[in-house]
């Protein structure tokens, strides 16, 4: 990347916050208008930065996902009750603030563009937002490449994206498992993600599909040892850890 390129991607902006709707009890979906934003891959994250009076900063990772077709911007943040930034962004931060941002970041753990191999998509708790983005872009481009998306979340009414995912475009399969109680009539899957999850429901290693694993890092983890397990390349298995170990 030409160095002016980099240097605006890392310039820190104050992007006009247009919406903060509540998707879960626990997950806020914000929409941003940086005033200068370079366009972005489904998969990558932005870095927002929040300064208190005295000058004290923390800056923390969210990411995007909203398609790159869209004008603005769109960030899910899961809350962490005893955490530094993310209590700000989903009870204080109100439509109209101004919230400091840099990016897009990232260049890895992307949509894997110009394959025509098929995706499989596993995600843990907020770890589906890139994936949103991911699925957006795919029925914005008309992507003629199958995607499956396995999605664990704790109960239905924790589950992110859920409109988009119960209609998911052609050629995307959706999975939900709930792993901490099911509503009345759930003809989804449940538990935990595990080995023989992975075996009956994601695309067979013998197909060499992407992997992108997303989600708490004991979740990660846990899940890219799995997939080795069954066969799949570890070089066709990118992960992202969004931190701590959570509890999908
Ligand atoms: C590349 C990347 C992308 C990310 N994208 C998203 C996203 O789209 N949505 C989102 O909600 N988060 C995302 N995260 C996590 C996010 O950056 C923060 O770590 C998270 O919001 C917690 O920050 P905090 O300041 O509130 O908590 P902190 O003050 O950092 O932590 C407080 C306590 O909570 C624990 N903790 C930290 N992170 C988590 C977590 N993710 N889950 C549970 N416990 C945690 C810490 O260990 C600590 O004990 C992403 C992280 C990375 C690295």
């Amino acid at each position: 990347m030409a160095a002016a390129a980099l240097r605006r991607r890392l310039t820190w902006q104050r992007a006009e916050v247009l919406a903060v709707r509540r998707e879960t009890p626990r997950a806020y979906r914000l929409t941003l208008a940086p005033p200068d934003w370079p366009g972005h891959v489904p998969g990558q994250h932005l870095d927002v930065r929040l300064t208190a009076s005295d000058g004290y900063t923390a800056q923390r990772s969210y990411s995007i996902a909203s398609a790159p077709q869209r004008a603005e911007l769109e960030i899910v943040v899961e809350r962490v009750d005893d955490g530094e930034v993310s209590p700000y962004l989903t009870d204080v931060l109100r439509s109209g603030d101004l919230l400091e941002l840099r990016g897009p970041i990232g260049g890895y753990f992307v949509w894997p563009d110009g394959s025509d191999d098929a995706v499989q998509l596993i995600a843990g708790g907020s770890g589906v937002a890139p994936f949103l983005a991911m699925l957006a872009h795919h029925r914005a481009a008309a992507s003629p490449v199958p995607v499956r998306l396995l999605y664990s979340a704790r109960t239905a009414g924790d589950i992110i994206g859920r409109e988009d995912l119960e209609h998911p475009p052609p050629g995307v399969t959706v999975q939900v498992t709930l792993t901490r109680g099911t509503p009345e009539g759930w003809t989804g899957l449940t538990g935990r993600i595990d080995a023989a999850v992975l075996a009956a429901h994601t695309v067979p290693a013998a197909q060499r599909p992407h992997v992108l694993v997303c989600g708490p890092t004991s979740f990660v983890e846990t899940v890219a040892r799995d997939l080795v397990a069954l066969g799949h390349d570890s070089g066709q298995i990118k992960t992202e850890r969004f931190g701590a170990t959570g509890g999908q």
